[in-house]
């Protein structure tokens, strides 16, 4: 394949091979930080942890992570293989099941737990799983807390790809005329794409947006370089059209956005503008603003 002008070209690709643990239950690579050098090329996602697949031995008492405060952005669960239940400060709770998504709008502040499902624990078996975190523009940071529980069977898959091979499931934003049913605070095209064989894929999108694409398994080829499972690419914003050449059995996830361009003071489980903003929100969960389990 030959470059066009309009094609968009790779920033960036890398893999972090060393996983780690978040909690006891979520063994994860740890891929995207709103480091100085990457926050231009990834704005409006600021983290992306990874859970690559991993087999869990029948178990009674449900592994994971106790609940923990955000503030100032949006975690966006995406379930692969296995299943994650949630509890939180404002009495809801749920469980996210193979194929579903969960968009939690942190907003002002929440405290929430997030295990393995109980269903999951007694059975044990593969889990894999990708948490976003997803920025909010400074105008929405305080916005009430919101969750949007979207289930598989509510997540329009369309057929793509040159050979017909592959078929993308357009979760927030839309693919051609086909909208995902997330609503977002700011413009954001997620898919999940997979190809049963070979396939060239091309996707639209919109100049000085950014776009990311996290191999989960399977391998792509792009201008003859090929990048396979836990690799993320980080496209340059210029150029409107992505393609790559797909391997079998490839998966992915595809993420676009508008970039938020303000200053973002980032401090554990609090995502804001400003220092003084961090100190509120450490602050206001010490004191219970935030809510209790
Ligand atoms: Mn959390």
């Amino acid at each position: 394949m030959k470059y066009s002008k309009n094609e968009k070209q790779i920033k960036y690709s890398y893999t972090v091979k060393d996983k780690h643990w978040v909690g006891d239950g979520f063994h994860v690579h740890g891929l995207i930080r709103p480091n100085e050098d990457l926050l231009p090329y990834i704005s409006p996602f600021i983290l992306m942890d990874y859970a690559s697949p991993k087999n869990y031995l029948q178990s009674t008492t449900p592994k994971g992570v106790g609940q923990h405060p955000h503030r100032g952005f949006e975690t966006v669960t995406i379930a692969y293989q296995g299943e994650v239940e949630h509890h939180d400060s404002s009495g809801g709770g749920g469980i996210i099941k193979s194929g579903d998504v969960q968009w939690m709008t942190a907003g002002k502040g929440v405290v929430h737990n997030e295990f393995h499902s109980n269903d999951f624990t007694k059975k044990g078996g593969v889990f894999e799983m990708v948490q976003l975190w997803v920025n909010l523009p400074k105008k929405y940071k305080m916005t009430d807390p919101k969750y949007q529980s979207i289930s598989n069977d509510t997540i329009p898959k369309v057929e793509i790809g040159e050979n017909k091979k592959s078929s993308l499931r357009v979760i927030a934003g839309e693919f051609e005329d086909i909208k995902g049913p997330a609503s977002t605070f700011t413009d954001i095209n997620m898919y999940d794409i997979s190809s049963v064989s070979e396939d060239n894929i091309a996707i639209v999108v919109k100049e000085n947006t950014n776009s990311i694409l996290l191999i989960l398994d399977g391998e792509v080829n792009i201008n003859e370089q090929v990048f396979s499972e836990q690799t993320v690419l980080i496209f340059d914003k210029s150029g409107e059209n992505l393609k790559f050449k797909t391997s079998d059995n490839f998966k992915g996830l595809f993420l676009n956005g508008k970039p938020i361009d303000e200053t973002v003071v980032a401090h554990g489980p609090f995502v804001m503008n400003t220092k003084e903003e961090i100190n509120e929100a450490i602050d206001d969960f010490q004191n219970g603003k935030m809510g209790y389990l």
